[in-house]
């Protein structure tokens, strides 16, 4: 087979000549060549140009459709708000085009837990939030595992959990009958089934098509009866497949990337729709390893976790509910599902801080997120009032955009007309970024505005305010 790159491939030449060609604008772009330039770029969605769901355009639009179609399925667990979509991945490498949908993180419960623990659990994993240059990091679901093997056990805690949160679930269990014991008690919630193995497919391929739940399919280091399982439950009817070729710590390490990346190249670049399935992560091995100390275990989860989001995980079991693991964990899957097309970038203008008066100081940056977050975050903390000009820099840092030319003194001079600063404060001083300080002389004699250079540092504004505003 030869190799192709799922999405990159497509040209919007290709699907202008599907689309009606009538530039009748009721997609809301200007002709139809642009929505087929944003239907590429994966940017619009294809029935926003409703003439092609009506009966002339069938065919046509089964052929976009199919055109569209992401090398690896989109699978969705649970329902309602917090649905969880994993999968849907169209390129094997974030630089060809984006990722989407970023890897759900689950955290696990037994049905051997003390209830306490068990509903600290729930909580924690639900309450977990931390906001990141603008975005709240969140885990997605439980995974609730039955230890005890004990069919009436695992329905009562999966029903406890079902009452006490509304994030999905993955039931897990190599027993069919107590997997279909936790379905009873979660059946409207379509969890993920996990998983079937070569020994008990036939009845949890049942389960997922009674319950019409996804199932995952679990082949330990195998990939040759990993995809000839997919076959046979895509063959029995089974078309919502999450794959698991197993993680295994420390000397298993090679393997289990080795596995995820084969994976993911055969769906991707050669279209093996047997392997085009989401793909599983098991971070809480690590705890198989049983180090007396249970920091050990963490670290090793905290690792064993970045691997496999870097390495096409599309959807993890942890075990550690601690902030130091999954604080690094869920801003490594921010970064790396941020769409590389796009500079993160926040919305230029005049940010105001505390109750700034006439005399408050007035402080610039440019409008990249991680700058803007961090410069925001410092002056909150100590409780500055002031006013802070975000000048467009095409979402670069100060220095970048220095170096750039995308940080110019006439943009910061245009910036403060803009931002009519001068009805705000009766003085003229700007404080500007120790990094953009060769701009000062070009900003002063712009704009008219006395420059003093701050610090490089934004941890540094409040020692400089003091020594330096008077
Ligand atoms: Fe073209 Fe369809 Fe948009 Fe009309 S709605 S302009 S036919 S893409």
């Amino acid at each position: 087979m030869s190799e192709k790159s799922g999405a990159k491939e497509l040209s919007p030449i290709d699907v202008y000549m599907l689309l009606p060609k009538t530039n009748c604008k009721k997609c809301g772009l200007e002709n139809c060549m642009a929505f087929a330039t944003k239907l590429v770029n994966r940017e619009i969605a294809l029935e926003l140009c409703t003439p092609l769901l009506e009966k002339p355009y069938e065919k046509n639009y089964q052929k976009l459709c199919n055109m569209l179609k992401p090398p690896v399925k989109e699978v969705t667990v649970g329902t309602g708000d917090t649905t969880v979509k994993i999968g849907g991945k169209l390129v094997m490498y974030r630089h060809e085009l984006a990722y989407f949908n970023p890897t759900a993180i689950a955290i696990d419960v037994t049905d051997e837990m003390p209830e306490e623990e068990l509903l600290i659990r729930v909580k924690k994993t639900e309450g977990f939030s931390y906001t990141y240059i603008g975005k709240e990091l969140k885990l997605n679901m439980i995974a609730v595992r039955s230890t005890s093997n004990e069919p009436e056990k695992f329905r009562s805690t999966v029903k406890k959990v079902v009452e006490n949160t509304k994030l999905p679930l993955i039931l897990c269990s190599f027993h069919p009958e107590v997997v279909e014991a936790g379905l009873t008690a979660a059946s409207k919630t379509r969890p993920l089934i996990y998983a079937a193995t070569k020994d008990n497919w036939k009845d949890m391929a049942e389960l997922a098509l009674t319950y019409n739940c996804p199932l995952a399919v679990f082949a330990p280091n195998d990939l040759k009866l990993l995809r000839s399982l997919a076959k046979t439950l895509m063959e029995y009817g089974v078309q919502d497949l999450v794959l698991d070729p197993g993680t295994f710590p420390n000397e298993g390490l090679t393997d289990t990337i080795s596995n995820l990346t084969m994976i993911r190249r055969a769906a991707c670049k050669r279209g093996d729709e047997l392997l085009g399935f989401p793909i599983m992560g098991t971070p809480i091995t690590a705890w198989t390893e049983h180090s007396d100390i249970a920091e050990v275990n963490m670290w090793n989860e905290a690792y064993l976790a970045s691997i496999l989001i870097n390495r096409y995980a599309d959807i993890l079991i942890m075990h550690s509910i601690e902030g130091w693991v999954l604080l690094p964990t869920t801003i490594l899957r921010q970064n790396i599902y941020t769409d590389p097309r796009k500079p993160v970038a926040v919305e230029p203008g005049i940010k105001v801080f505390g109750q700034p008066d006439e005399n408050s100081p007035v402080m610039m940056t440019t409008n990249f997120a991680l700058t803007y977050f961090t410069v925001a975050s410092d002056i909150e903390q100590s409780g500055i009032n002031c006013y802070l000009i975000v000048v467009d820099s095409e979402g670069l840092a100060v220095d970048s955009a220095v170096a750039g030319r995308k940080l110019t003194a006439e943009k910061v001079a245009e910036a403060i007309k803009q931002v009519k600063i001068e009805e705000k404060v009766k003085h003229k001083k700007l404080i500007i970024p120790g990094k953009a300080a060769r701009l000062s002389g070009e900003i002063q004699e712009l704009s008219g505005w006395e420059v003093l250079v701050g610090p490089r540092d934004s941890s540094e504004i409040p020692k400089f305010l003091q020594e330096k505003w008077q």
